[in-house]
């Protein structure tokens, strides 16, 4: 008879246990030294290795014959319990056998003492199920239990276990085990069991199985076919996973910026059976993954869980800013959201396609800010933004004609002592602009000299002026946008996190995305609001929220604290929450002002 995998090759000591050292060396040590509680309780995800372990326990404790804490697994008492014959060793699943009765007569059983072993062990399974009745029970034996009696309890859901029980086990927390770890394992049975794995298949497994051992080993038994070699496409294909390509294959598209054919995709899907909002979600979770791939590119591999193959996941990450996938994942996040209560969910995806593929219709500060970001990326490369940027110099040789008179050029002449703060904090570019090759460098590169100025109102030099428009005149005229005449900003957070930007670049991407993050000063703590505990984990780094608050230290003058929180920020008390975008609106223009000028 055909024995599956994960009980062909279930652990039969400690040693054998994949990725839970911290229980079972301590496990061992009881049993060695005879130092053993009456009662355990092991706790953790489905396929960790709770009920082996209490199933070599079991044995260890009974062995005739143990080996520095294991088990034999010759002696009569190991075989015998293994094989199920002694009956002093009990298993019981508390999802089938939940009534008080049960635990009753489990009662009263427990009271004599064993007949073949040594202990009489009981292991109860998913003990969270038991009734309050059946624990009550279950609490009677525990507070006076026999020198002969031993329990282990098993339980994926800890909450649900009272806490006089809880109180009175000895408690272990089993580990999900690290998909390297998995991954090892399932390579050392395809060995023995003579299937050829390849170490990118045993990678993608350990993924899907979300550390599970028990669940890798299953998958593992479903791809195993008559010999062939196993590598990540029969995985994807014995697991009836071919319907990630086609989500690796509609991201391509957004990436191309192909609408139609992602529009195409989806009705395909769509009239084939797909839920829109699955579809959504898959893309979520990709969007999810290339982005731990970019941000976290070394110890980042553990955090995947998506199906797909390695060399699709470089490809679709090649295709993508980090910033960009920011911006994405914002976009699905929200739609799938509201799908909830749409009157039309596939027009709300559809729309939600549209706005990947073009992030020029996404009008969110996080689009535009991907937007930007690649704006900057074509700068910093050398190619000449009149290219990137199509549209914009239509409008500005009317603006610097209008602007170039003298009276509207004079008052920039001194503009660098005039520069509001906030630009002299701001890092400069990779190619600072404004510096167009030919001209004499330094600083009246940048700003209309009063010859020039001269020159232009003399009628010597209008064409120069349409080709290297003056730097200042373009600002939008007066002072209102600095905050230097109070000393102190209305809204500190986007200059902090410009100032920051160059420093962190992999979480400025969160940082600069008011509905990622959300900076908020209040009574000398500087507290992130984060949207979840992801982006906490990537911006609540120490040295992260040591330099904000040593930079907001040094804008108000005072000691701030930088603390991180999950959730929203509690509206602001001074002003209506309409303000505050707008002034987050403008803030954020604010900072990339300087990005027009070399047109
Ligand atoms: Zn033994």
């Amino acid at each position: 008879m055909y024995q599956a995998l994960y009980r062909k090759w279930r652990p039969r000591t400690f040693d054998d246990v994949v990725g839970q050292a911290h229980i079972t060396e301590t496990l061992k040590r009881q049993v060695a030294t005879g130092r053993l509680s009456h009662a355990y309780l092991f706790t953790g995800t489905r396929g960790t290795g709770k009920t082996t372990c209490a199933k070599i326990l079991a044995r260890a404790v009974n062995c005739e014959h143990p080996v520095d804490g294991n088990p034999c697994n010759a002696c009569p008492s190991c075989l015998g319990i293994e094989s199920g014959s002694i009956l002093d060793v009990l298993e019981l699943d508390a999802a089938s056998n939940n009534g008080v009765d049960q635990v009753r007569a489990l009662r009263d059983e427990a009271v004599y003492t064993p007949a073949a072993v040594r202990k009489r062990v009981y292991i109860v399974d998913e003990v969270h199920m038991l009734s309050t009745a059946a624990f009550n029970a279950l609490l009677k034996i525990l507070e006076e239990p026999p020198e002969h009696l031993m329990f282990i309890l098993a339980t994926t859901e800890l909450h649900k276990v009272p806490a006089t029980i809880k109180s009175r086990c000895q408690q272990f927390s089993f580990k999900r085990i690290s998909t390297g770890d998995i991954a090892a394992r399932l390579a050392y049975v395809a060995r023995q069991e003579g299937m050829e794995l390849r170490g990118d298949a045993a990678e993608l497994l350990a993924r899907l199985a979300d550390g599970g051992l028990r669940d890798a080993l299953s998958l593992l038994d479903q791809c195993a076919g008559p010999d062939r070699p196993i590598g990540e496409q029969e995985v994807l294909d014995a697991l009836g996973l071919a319907g990630n390509l086609e989500t690796a294959g509609l991201m391509e598209r957004i990436g191309g910026g192909d609408t139609a054919g992602a529009l195409e995709t989806l009705a395909r899907l769509y009239s084939a059976g797909k839920d829109v909002g699955s579809l959504l979600g898959e893309l979520s979770a990709l969007t999810r993954d290339l982005l731990v791939r970019k941000t976290a590119p070394q110890g980042g591999a553990a955090l995947l869980t998506g199906g797909y193959d390695e060399t699709t996941m470089r490809r679709l990450s090649n295709q993508f800013q980090t910033v960009r996938l920011v911006q994405m994942l914002g976009l699905l996040q929200t739609t799938i959201a509201d799908l909830a209560r749409s009157g039309s969910r596939r027009t709300d995806a559809e729309l939600c396609l549209i706005r990947l593929c073009d992030p020029a219709l996404d009008e969110s500060t996080a689009a535009l800010n991907a937007r930007l970001s690649r704006v900057e990326e074509l700068l910093a490369g050398g190619i000449p933004a009149a290219c990137a940027v199509p549209e914009k110099p239509l409008k500005r040789p009317a603006q610097a004609q209008t602007q170039a008179p003298p009276p509207a050029a004079a008052p920039s002449t001194p503009a660098r002592e005039e520069r509001p703060p906030w630009e002299e904090e701001r890092p400069p570019l990779p190619d600072e602009p404004g510096e167009p090759v030919g001209y004499e460098p330094g600083p009246k590169a940048h700003v209309v000299s009063a010859e020039t100025t001269g020159r232009t109102a003399s009628g010597d030099a209008p064409s120069g002026g349409n080709q290297f428009p003056p730097e200042a005149p373009l600002r939008p005229p007066g002072g209102d946008f600095g905050t230097a005449d109070t000393g102190v900003s209305i809204n500190l957070w986007p200059g902090l996190v410009a100032a920051v930007r160059k420093k962190f670049p992999a979480v400025y991407p969160f940082l600069c995305n008011p509905s990622a993050v959300e900076g908020r000063l209040e009574g000398g703590v500087l507290t992130l609001w984060v949207q979840d505990e992801f982006t906490k984990t990537m911006v609540g780094g120490p040295h992260i929220l040591e330099e904000l608050g040593r930079l907001a230290s040094a804008q108000t003058g005072g000691e701030v604290r930088c603390a991180v929180k999950v959730g929203k920020a509690p509206p602001p008390q001074a002003a209506p929450a309409e303000h505050d975008n707008l002034d987050d609106l403008l803030a954020f223009g604010r900072q990339f002002d300087n990005i027009i000028i070399q047109e």
